[in-house]
């Protein structure tokens, strides 16, 4: 990745609360990342950790509470304007298949930020450049590996040029030879100083890249700290039966 200036801002939620009809699926979710830093979520499925995420960049509208970018409220906010401030990749990486990755990646730059086709491709390389392929640029999504594919993903975010990222499970959908790239561009970005909001079963990348590790349980942030503390010494008896299943 080549290095290009990154200037990610604090994200913070407070008080969260969410249900789905009867499912109170987020029950008072407090987090704050500090700006350029990396929080990892962690928790067994269905404990609130992607709906968390959808209510950060507002594909979901909470109950109750808040939630800031760079202290201020967003919730106010155009949603639209939000989402271009905060990008976020998902497990499927939901390319067009029918289009080439530079398309892919120009996409949102032209119709969304308006900017000219020639300003857009620029741009688009760039960002593909970053993840190690801009020489991709022309082909179709279908020739390139799952892997490849997610970087392409993160290109497409990364060209909006967000203040903070959002990963919902970026690695889960991938054959394991292909985990290791995916997570290394991750890692990249983080140390180049961009906020980032994981959810992720990748101990080992949370281990190595987080500054600090929530876990989620039922709606809730049960346990949360510096990865070393709270894989080595969990308090909670949830943490601790939860890390007993999954390392
Ligand atoms: P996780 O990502 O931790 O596995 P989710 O946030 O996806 O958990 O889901 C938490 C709970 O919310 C689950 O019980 C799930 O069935 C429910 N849920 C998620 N999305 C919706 C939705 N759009 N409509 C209704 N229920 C939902
Ligand atoms: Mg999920």
């Amino acid at each position: 990745m080549t290095t290009a200036p990154v200037h990610g801002v604090a994200v913070a939620t407070r008080d969260v609360h969410l249900a789905f009809g009867a499912n109170r699926v987020l029950r008072g979710v407090d987090l704050e990342v500090p700006a350029a830093t990396t929080a990892c979520v962690i928790g067994p499925s269905g404990s609130g950790k992607s709906t968390l995420l959808r209510v950060v960049n507002r594909l979901l509208e909470p109950d109750r509470g808040d939630v800031l970018l760079d202290g201020r409220s967003v919730l106010r906010d155009n949603p639209d304007v939000l989402r271009q401030r905060v990008g976020m990749v998902f497990q499927h990486f939901n390319l067009f298949p029918h289009k080439t990755v530079r398309a892919n990646v120009t996409l949102g730059l032209t119709k969304l930020k308006g900017l000219p086709g020639d300003e857009a491709d620029e741009k688009a390389l760039h960002h593909l450049d970053r993840v190690g392929l801009a020489h991709k640029a022309d082909v179709r999504p279908g020739n390139l590996s799952g892997g490849q594919q997610q970087r392409v993903a993160i290109a497409r975010a990364l060209a909006m040029e967000p203040e903070v990222m959002l990963f919902d499970e970026a690695t889960s959908a991938l054959d394991p030879e292909l985990v290791k790239g995916v997570l290394a561009t991750m890692a990249e970005l983080a140390a180049e100083g961009m906020t980032m909001l994981v959810v992720t079963h990748e101990m080992g990348f949370a281990r190595s890249v987080a500054q600090q590790v929530l876990f989620m349980d039922h709606g809730r942030v049960v346990e949360a700290g510096a990865p070393d503390r709270l894989f080595e010494a969990p308090e909670t008896e949830r943490l601790q039966r939860f890390l007993s299943q999954v390392l």
